[in-house]
């Protein structure tokens, strides 16, 4: 069974790959300073790390062990051999993962968390740790919610959770993946292509591709944009309003939720060009 520090392991594994192929053959130029973005977005990381410990006693591995032990949820009620149950849970997981992103980008004080991780102006493998800690907090108390009301085993938690990692820097990647590849990599798995569209500034392309690991829910509930609406290369990237490269420090990154942006709900009721 996978265990903390053999995950741990294989994601800094994975994010220096990933980081060596970026620098080496990149997809597009980094515009802003590097070194304050990593130090700025790598330092939120871990300090988000600490602020869920502080604020949340019990870590999502230890509260779905503790569901596991009660028989709680969904699933426990239903007869059916334990490979799909975890099939099912991961299944799940990677739903409500998408619902949760597209409420985030719907109900204003959401928005206004999930805003700090569009804000980037630039798109790379730290992208990816750029996340306001209030954000974690509401994303754990959900991630809580779902496995103990559908009852999800604790593999299916691990497997999700590994996987979402590591999508996840692959996803926020500065890399280009051939288009030949690309277009059957999208038929199974969220690509670099694919999830930076969601990081454009127009609001057609950023209310879409929500997926999180697998490009399903997108495909079904009609989400999917197969690339920006000014192309890859025209469009651009970050939120209208925080583009000023004080909303990539640390201090500033902590109080973005708290100002009133131009392209908040408003704006996006308005907008009508949800891809069809
Ligand atoms: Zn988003």
């Amino acid at each position: 069974m996978l265990n903390i520090p053999t995950e741990f392991i294989v994601i800094i594994i994975a994010f220096l790959l990933l980081a060596t192929i970026e620098i080496y053959r990149p997809w597009y130029q980094v515009k802003n300073t590097k070194k304050v973005r990593w130090l700025s977005y790598i330092g939120l990381y871990f300090f988000n790390m600490l602020i869920l410990r502080i604020i949340l006693p019990i870590t999502v591995v230890a509260y779905t062990v503790y569901i596991e032990k009660q028989q709680y949820g969904l699933l426990y009620f239903v007869e059916i051999p334990n490979y799909i149950k975890i099939t099912i849970g991961i299944l799940l997981l990677d739903l409500m993962s998408y619902i949760s992103h597209r409420l985030m980008h719907i109900f204003s004080p959401l928005w206004r968390l999930h805003r700090v991780h569009h804000a980037d102006t630039d798109y790379d493998i730290v992208t990816n740790f750029c996340h306001h800690p209030l954000e974690f907090v509401v994303g754990t108390l959900f991630m809580f919610l779902v496995i103990s009301s559908l009852g999800i085993p604790i593999l299916a938690v691990l497997i999700f959770t590994l996987m979402g990692e590591l999508i996840g820097l692959l996803t926020h990647s500065n890399i280009l993946i051939p288009k030949k590849i690309d277009q059957y990599l999208r038929l199974i798995m969220i690509t670099p292509a694919m999830h930076r569209t969601h990081h454009s500034d127009d609001l057609g392309d950023s209310n879409s591709n929500f997926g999180t690991n697998f490009p399903w829910w997108d495909y079904v509930l009609n989400t999917y944009r197969a690339h920006p609406i000014a192309g890859y290369e025209g469009m651009k990237l970050g939120v209208k309003g925080f583009k000023e490269s004080k909303w990539q420090l640390l201090p500033w990154i902590l109080v973005q939720p708290f100002y009133k942006g131009n392209q908040d709900l408003e704006i996006l009721e308005k907008d009508k060009s949800f891809p069809s």
